[in-house]
């Protein structure tokens, strides 16, 4: 296993590809303009990445658009595709390490988390999607005796997806798996703080076998690459991860435009919602932890909120706040290291004024609350596992989404008041109900207006499931076979054959 040093011996050496790839190479913007992409493991410059401006953005749809009326991917036989996938699939696992390095150090996720989770978890979304293409069957309307209707799907176009920073491979793969099986070209923009790895993405799918202008992926600003993708006329849909602010001027873009589709998963203020007949409290502390504190709180699903039934308050939070300490915060190229960074300074300041607004909400910090900094390391973004306690769920701490490793605690008496808490919120993305009352569970369950709920468990998740949000936490659903249907549109052929017999000849 390669040691700490190894690993920051290896990223010391690391020559990242930083152009702009599109119709299957390289290059840089028209302009010349580049941005820092900045490591938040200890704040230095990784590389000078090349910002697409809007001719550039027109390029990578134009040839992703010519390659789709070119059919050489679009046309093609469903095995084909499936071919190419899967070894896409292969190649992912056969980079492991360098993707790995590169997710690990642009986002400040633990090396661990990187080679365990992000790179394995992108190797199979693509591997699950190319095995599902000789699996899905198109159907056959129930029609009168005289007529035959097929219901076909056929793809949609261009995609563009436009990803945030939390998890770049993961979001981006389940979301250019699908469109890419389905027979769609796509052209991915990648957050600017973490373009690394779908950069080096785009180059392995080359060489798994996918045409040029197939997948093209253009780094840049939001404002300009972002927005000039949601705008092109050439593009058939856009799947937005990201900020609820962001994904509302995507369907602004698309009214604007050419009146694409949109799909959005945004943000989240997902509650945990434990009721006084736990169980298990150890397991439960456990979940609330690593469900808050896991990526240093910044995943949309995180159970930001815990609601507790206050006859278990007391024991339940003592014990989260243990696994909370215990947790090891540090250096992420340290393969030690359960928590990494927060992704930069913006978000750091964000993350400490709410700190601030706590205190003038009269909230108790339980744990936590400081800026730390791991040994051995200089400048990066490094916050402890908080805890606050005494949370009124109406107030900013309960229902802003603060998107850091802070847990809001607020309590309840009874399992309807614990519901009604849960839902008072505009998110909806995920939930949770913990209980030894069936009854209870599967009522909860049905009343909580989230995308997915769990019942005592948190963060359960893979591909087979589809994944999504209620209320402001947007629609539409990656994974799962409902995001192949996703990027393919229906379509109905009618056939005659009207009530003669069958003739001699
Ligand atoms: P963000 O909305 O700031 O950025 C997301 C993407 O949009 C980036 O690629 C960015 O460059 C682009 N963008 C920014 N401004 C733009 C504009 N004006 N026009 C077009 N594109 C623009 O989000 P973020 O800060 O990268 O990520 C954090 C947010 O993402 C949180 O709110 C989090 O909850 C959400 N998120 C949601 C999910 C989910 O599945 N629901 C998953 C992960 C993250």
């Amino acid at each position: 296993m390669t040691t700490k040093q190894g690993w920051i011996q290896r990223a010391a050496t690391l020559k990242p590809s930083s152009g702009l790839y599109i119709d299957g190479a390289f290059r840089s913007a028209r302009d010349g303009q580049t941005f820092p992409t900045v490591s938040p493991r200890d704040g230095t410059v990784t590389a000078h990445i090349a910002a697409a401006g809007e001719t550039d953005v027109d390029d990578a749809v134009t040839a992703a658009h010519r390659a789709y009326e070119a059919g050489a991917w679009s046309r093609t036989d469903r095995r084909y595709r499936q071919d190419v996938l899967v070894r896409l699939s292969e190649l992912i696992l056969e980079n492991v390490e360098e993707l790995a390095l590169l997710e690990s150090t642009d986002t400040g996720h633990p090396i661990s988390d990187a080679l365990g989770v992000d790179v394995p978890s992108c190797a199979r979304t693509f591997r699950w999607y190319a095995e599902a293409l000789d699996k899905v069957y198109d159907d056959v309307a129930p029609t009168p005796r005289n007529a035959l209707a097929i219901i076909s799907r056929e793809p949609l176009g261009v995609i563009g997806a436009v990803v945030p920073w939390n998890y770049p491979l993961i979001i981006s793969a389940w979301k250019v798996a699908p469109a890419l099986a389905a027979g769609n070209s796509v052209v991915l923009k990648p957050s600017e703080q973490t373009s690394l790895s779908a950069l080096r993405l785009a180059e392995l799918a080359t060489e798994a076998g996918v045409p040029a202008g197939v997948f093209n992926v253009i780094p840049g600003l939001g404002h300009v690459a972002g927005a000039a993708l949601g705008r092109h006329p050439l593009v058939d849909k856009i799947t937005f991860t990201g900020s609820p602010e962001v994904g509302r001027y995507f369907q602004l873009y698309a009214s604007e435009s050419n009146g694409k589709q949109v799909a959005l998963e945004l943000g989240g203020k997902s509650p945990q919602v434990v009721l006084h007949d736990v169980g298990d409290i150890k397991a439960c502390a456990s979940a609330v932890a690593w469900g808050i504190f896991y990526n240093a709180g910044q995943t949309c699903h995180g159970g930001s909120r815990l609601l507790v039934d206050e006859r278990v308050h007391d024991e339940l939070l003592a014990e989260v706040i243990k696994v909370g300490r215990s947790l090891k915060l540090g250096d992420p190229l340290d393969p030690e290291t359960q928590i990494g960074t927060i992704i930069d300074d913006t978000q750091l300041q964000s993350i400490l004024g709410y700190y601030k607004v706590a205190e003038a909400e009269g909230i108790t910090v339980a744990s936590g609350g400081t800026q730390v900094r791991p040994d051995g390391v200089e400048g990066g973004y490094y916050l402890e596992p908080t805890v606050l306690d005494g949370v009124d769920n109406a107030g900013r701490i309960g229902q802003e989404e603060i998107f850091g490793p802070v847990l809001a605690v607020s309590t309840f008496r009874g399992a309807a008041e614990g519901i009604r808490l849960a839902n008072e919120s505009k998110y909806g993305l995920a939930a949770s109900i913990w209980t030894q009352d069936i009854t209870t569970a599967h009522t909860a369950a049905r009343e909580l207006r989230a995308g997915t709920v769990w019942v005592n468990t948190f963060d359960v998740a893979d591909i087979i499931t589809p994944f999504g949000g209620f209320k402001e936490s947007g629609f539409g659903r990656d994974r799962s076979l409902h995001a192949l249907d996703a990027y393919s549109a229906l379509k109905t052929t009618w056939i005659h054959l009207g009530d003669a017999p069958l003739g001699d000849d």
